[in-house]
């Protein structure tokens, strides 16, 4: 093979022994896990809301995020759940720039992945210790999964992953609520597969072992938006993009969960993070007006930082994204009151 091994990584057990959950941290993940579970099956009619940094690139101005946002759940508790963003491996495109916290513990260093193993595990404890969020990741990698799985609060598997088979499988011996996001190209049907792969039992090999998984009843869709041939943006978050799915839900009754969330940004605001408000106000008005709407689309992802925008690795301003650019918190923050108002 044309790659050179490294070295062979901690495997995830003795990571785990190495930075282990506390009692408190362990049982905050149970609670919240029962809470978003009620909110997906519909025994729970608060708002969920998925809302943080398209990257946790620096965990100083992550944990400032984070206990921003921990002041304004409490305010708002009785309408909104927040799960916040907190994304240590990014998809690129091209495959060039920046790949997250698992790659660049430090994104001005090269890339070293025990560091960054280390880092995104401590990322995450950091915050549940700190604010008592459990919080919303993508997999990328679905074997790293197992380096985070008893902290995590909710999983997405990214528009660029969704078609694959593993990513499906292993979403299918997951316990926590997995997003399957829309393919780029915007076929519904390679979203509404995965979570009918995603919900099923399968066995398979997981990390060197043959492995039964018992199937996700809480895998469900995210609309993010998709891009033509001529590489256009265009939205799926209208009224009648969700009818249309709500329409490929009732095809399939053997899903369990049926549940919409509709990713603000990405394709949807075709990158212009300010558009989020308009678009996360636009999705609370249509779940009013229509009762299946309202009924489907169980909550939002937003993409929100300290700084509106964004800029390049080594920019220099505290709080503003180096991958996709964010809607600042000051607009975040009076979103989600506005939110909670409407609601
Ligand atoms: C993201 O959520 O930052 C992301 C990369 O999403 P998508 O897979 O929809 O592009
Ligand atoms: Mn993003």
């Amino acid at each position: 093979m044309n790659m050179e091994f490294v070295r062979k990584l901690t495997i995830p057990a003795e990571v785990k022994e190495m930075y282990p959950l506390t009692g408190e941290m362990a049982r905050c993940f149970e609670q919240r896990d029962i809470q978003l579970k009620k909110i997906l099956s519909g025994r729970d009619n608060r708002l969920l809301l998925i809302i943080g940094p398209c990257s946790a690139d620096n965990p100083d101005s992550v944990m400032d995020y984070m206990e921003r946002l921990r002041k304004v759940q409490e305010e708002v508790e009785e309408k909104i759940f927040i799960v916040p963003r907190c994304y240590t491996n990014k998809p690129r495109t091209t495959g060039k720039g920046y790949k997250g916290m698992l790659h660049q513990p430090d994104p001005g260093h090269k890339p070293d992945m025990f560091k960054g193993l280390i880092a995104i595990r401590e990322m995450h404890m950091r915050v549940v210790r700190e604010t008592g969020f459990t919080c919303a990741d993508e997999m990328l990698y679905t074997e790293n999964y197992k380096y985070l799985d008893d902290i995590l609060g909710y999983v997405a598997v990214g528009a660029r992953s969704v078609e694959n088979q593993q990513h499906r499988l292993t979403s299918s011996g997951i316990e926590v609520p997995v997003g399957m996001k829309n393919p780029t190209s915007g076929d519904l049907s390679v979203m509404m597969n995965a979570i009918t792969a995603a919900q099923d039992k399968h066995t398979f090999i997981y990390r060197g072992w043959e492995v039964h998984s018992q199937g996700n009843p809480y895998a469900h869709a995210i609309l993010r938006g998709y891009v033509n041939k001529q590489g256009h943006s265009h939205p799926n978050y209208h009224y009648e993009d969700i009818l249309l799915v709500s329409q490929l839900y009732g095809e399939n009754p053997g899903l369990s969960n049926p549940a919409v969330i509709i990713d603000c940004n990405h394709s949807n605001s075709g990158k212009q993070p300010l558009e989020q408000v308009r678009i996360a106000k636009e999705i609370v008005v249509n779940r009013q007006l229509n009762a299946r709407v309202g009924k489907l689309v169980k909550g939002l992802m937003i993409e929100s930082y300290i700084e509106d925008g964004a800029q390049s690795v080594g920019g220099g301003c505290y709080g503003k994204s180096i991958t996709d650019a964010c809607l600042g918190w000051d607009k975040s923050s009076r979103l989600i009151y506005e939110l909670a108002e409407m609601l």
